[in-house]
């Protein structure tokens, strides 16, 4: 479902993504681990073209991207909207409720009828364990209430991949049981997900594919019990000690 070949990209002398190949089966969750600092937002924000890569090619779901000339806006729609986006703090509109923040995008960006839209965000609250909610507003949500909203609110529109960015890092250690909980009935439903988290008992027991960067490369992937388990790269070892 996703491929990519040679991607860069540099903020001024940094060198941050130095010629990433990746590839995602339909289906699979993906699970990206790796120092601080080590791109693994910047290669989530390229999959998205929320950051517009250097060189390299990114295809999702069959629409690809050379960006080595120069993209227009509607091309990058294009990628952009074949993916969603969880962040690591929610990011809801502050001003609306849960539902609301879930029909926004629906009906705004993709012209969705309200109703359609309406029931569809319902469906999803109740997906997410948050259907009692649908019209609390964000700061009457606890930290992980906010982010089962933040990820309803990714599959509203509708993606053919969900990219998800430290996910529980910002959250009460225990209210970060709750979204991994969702994000688990995600990848049983068969959603494709490429997910960045230090939570290792996560990639264990849910991803297929594990892939570790460092200094804007892939190190090192493979299957979680060989690259958890049996990492082959000392830089891999060092890394998985220290969260450890
Ligand atoms: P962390 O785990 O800390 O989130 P990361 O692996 O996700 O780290 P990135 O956030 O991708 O790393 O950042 C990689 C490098 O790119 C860092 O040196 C960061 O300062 C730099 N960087 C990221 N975004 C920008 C930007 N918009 N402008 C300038 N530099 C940036």
């Amino acid at each position: 479902l996703v491929r990519v070949r040679a991607l860069a990209k540099s903020f001024g002398d940094n060198h941050v993504l130095r010629g990433i190949d990746l590839d995602v089966a339909p289906g699979s969750v993906t699970v990206i681990i790796g120092p601080s600092g080590s791109g693994k937002t910047t290669l989530l924000r390229c999959l998205n073209a929320l950051d517009v890569p250097d060189a390299g090619t990114v295809e999702v779901a069959g629409v690809a991207l050379d960006f080595a000339g120069r993209r227009t806006q509607p091309e990058l729609r294009r990628l952009r909207a074949q993916s969603g986006m969880v962040f690591q703090s929610h990011q809801l509109f502050p001003h609306r409720t849960a539902l609301e923040n879930l029909i926004e995008g629906p009906v705004h960006a993709q012209r969705r009828p309200v109703a359609e839209a309406t029931a569809a965000a319902r469906a999803l609250l109740e997906k997410v364990g948050l259907a009692a909610k649908a019209d609390a507003y964000p700061h009457e949500l606890s930290g992980g209430q906010q982010q089962r909203v933040g990820i309803a609110r990714a599959l509203a529109l509708r993606p053919q991949l969900i990219l998800f960015d430290e996910p529980t890092s910002a959250l009460d250690p225990e209210t970060v049981g709750e979204v991994l909980a969702v994000m688990r009935d995600l990848a049983a439903e068969g959603w494709t997900m490429i997910v960045v988290t230090h939570e290792i008992r996560f990639a264990q027991q849910v991803a297929d594919h594990v892939v570790f960067i460092d200094g804007g490369v892939v190190v090192e992937e493979g299957a979680p019990a060989d690259v958890l388990g049996r990492p082959a790269h000392q830089r891999t070892r060092q890394f998985l000690r220290r969260i450890l």
